[in-house]
């Protein structure tokens, strides 16, 4: 414990006290890097503020949501807004239906959108529905991909799963695991393969089209369009979980980038602009079955919620305007040169993936195409990584298996910091 951690550090005491692990959500107790958590008093553009005092430039965004920056004069005004004319109701709202036309104009495989809170509910709830839509009852996931804590998809799963080293969890049963079949990241033959072995019985894929929970995967070429080849062969319902890349790496997301039309999207993160909205949505066909249109259950108290609604709608509205992904590019690649340079500096083995603004910096010389490479590189060397990076005011991920995200308030000037910090940290590497 020092100055820069020591309110920090109290304030996790007393949160461990009634907090299961002093946190509301796993990876943030920073187990896996060998610190505590910081705790977090205010942020502003491409920065936060703990409660000790330190300024950090912000690289996690909040995992993904922040890519406008803390406190976005515009974002703000919205919620305000909305605010003023009630929190909550329950009942439909034009804001729903505004969300819901912003989506469905942005993403062209989405003709019907539901709105939910989280990436959980949206992965979850457009399982159960491809299930109700196919009749079947097993589900493909890729090994390493994470897409939330429902039961069924916590079966060899990434990010806080991957770095805590559960497997599945406990908790989850033989009898929902089995319904979940694992293939590795870029490999269609694994996909065809378990697909010809369960003749009729495969509902859906679920994956990460670009994968951010094993840390940052690129999709080989024809990867994403051999799996669309082999879900129509098969009537498999294609689901992209882009609840990390959807509007990350392209207005629209990866499957705009990459120009692959899924069956059905998960959308959560940039969506909600920092506050909890998500949603899933597709092909008219399969999303009219879901109540109070067809025999599919899916509700939510708060679903649709008018702050949530508001803050996500005035994300898209700037994100939407023009230059803001060429910006985002430009700095990102500053970012990924620098940080390369600063390894190879002190001959530190890395390699380096990246899609648009969401990168991750792996300590291994060898290239990271699935989960099982991902695995191979050195994550206690990102645990000290990750130490000096927060003593020298850089704010990543607390895990070796994440994307660092750009967002649109860093400055040229905070990459360069970045990039020195990175030198210096890169040095003092074992
Ligand atoms: N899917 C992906 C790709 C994610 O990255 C996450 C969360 O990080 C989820 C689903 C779950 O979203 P949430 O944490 O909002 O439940």
């Amino acid at each position: 414990m020092n100055d820069q951690t020591k309110i920090s550090s109290a304030l996790f005491a007393r949160g461990k006290a009634v907090i299961p692990g002093g946190v509301n959500s796993p990876v943030r107790a920073c187990l896996s890097v060998g610190c505590e958590p910081l705790f977090i008093s205010h942020g502003d553009g491409g920065r936060i503020v703990s409660v000790d005092g330190q300024e950090l430039i912000d690289l996690v965004g909040s995992w993904g949501p922040l890519i406008l920056g803390h406190t976005h004069a515009e974002v703000l005004d919205a919620v305000a807004e909305a605010m003023r004319s009630g929190t909550s109701f329950g009942a439909p709202t034009e804001l729903e239906v505004r969300f819901a036309e912003a989506i469905c104009a942005a993403i062209p495989s989405i003709d019907k959108v539901r709105a939910v809170s989280s990436g959980t509910e949206a992965t979850m709830s457009a399982l159960r529905l491809a299930r109700g839509f196919t009749g079947r009852d097993k589900i493909i996931k890729i090994d390493g991909g994470y897409h939330g804590h429902a039961d069924f998809l916590l079966v060899a799963a990434g990010s806080g799963a991957a770095t805590l080293g559960i497997p599945g969890s406990g908790g989850v049963t033989e009898g929902i695991a089995k319904d979940t079949l694992l293939v590795p990241f870029n490999d269609l033959e694994a996909v065809a393969t378990m697909v010809a072995n369960n003749p009729s019985q495969i509902a859906a894929l679920i994956i990460e089209p670009v994968p951010g929970n094993m840390g940052v995967v690129v999709p080989e070429p024809g990867y994403l369009d051999g799996l669309r080849t082999i879900c129509d062969d098969a009537g498999i319902v294609l689901i992209f979980d882009e609840v990390m890349s959807g509007f990350r790496v392209a207005w629209g997301g990866a499957q705009v980038l990459y120009d692959v039309r899924p069956d059905m999207t998960c959308l959560a993160k940039i969506i909600g602009g920092g506050l909890p909205a998500a949603a899933f949505g597709g092909r008219a066909d399969i999303m009219d079955k879901l109540a109070p249109l067809g025999p599919v259950y899916q509700a939510g108290t708060l679903s649709g919620n008018p702050l949530a609604m508001a803050a996500g709608l005035a994300t898209l509205d700037i994100l939407n305007r023009p230059g803001t992904y060429e910006r985002l590019e430009e700095l990102s690649a500053i970012l990924a040169e620098g940080l390369l340079a600063a390894a190879a500096v002190h001959q530190i083995p890395v390699m380096l993936n990246r899609v648009g603004s969401m990168m991750t910096l792996f300590f291994t010389g060898d290239s990271v195409r699935n989960y099982d490479d991902a695995k191979a590189s050195n994550s206690a060397r990102y645990g000290a990584y990750f130490r000096h990076m927060r003593e020298r005011g850089v704010y990543l991920a607390p895990s070796a298996f994440e994307a660092a995200f750009v967002c649109l308030a860093h400055t040229e000037s905070d990459i360069e910091m970045i990039c020195k910090a990175a030198e210096q940290s890169m040095g003092l590497l074992d």
